[in-house]
């Protein structure tokens, strides 16, 4: 019992930083692609490369900004019930009455 609660401390743990990395990812995706549009608009053949696909370029990493915003999302789950814990969500705080433990099975997160 003792060690089912731990992996699932150490696996919550994993779910965490991997949470955080894909947000700084998609972040950095995200910054990118603004700039790639901000840059593009006033240096129309930057580097050679065409406006038009400058764009395509700046789309499709805002498009995998979305995704890994959204894949970092779902890791935000409890380990033993698998759903989802609502970090910032004061009635998740207010049923588990406790930040370490799931608000919905109880156990012990970190
Ligand atoms: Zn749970």
């Amino acid at each position: 019992m003792q060690t089912a609660g731990k992996q699932v401390v150490l696996e919550f743990k994993r779910r965490r930083k991997s949470m955080f990395q894909n947000f700084i990812f998609s972040m950095v995706l995200l910054i990118a692609s603004v700039c790639i549009f901000g840059l593009t608009d006033q240096f129309p053949t930057l580097l050679g490369i065409e406006h038009s696909q400058w764009t395509a370029i700046g789309a499709s990493q805002f498009v995998s900004s979305i995704f890994f915003a959204l894949m970092g999302f779902q890791l935000n789950r409890c380990p033993k019930c698998n759903l989802t814990i609502a970090a910032h969500s004061r009635s998740s705080y207010r049923k588990s009455g406790d930040h370490g433990h799931c608000p919905h099975c109880g156990i012990r997160l970190y």
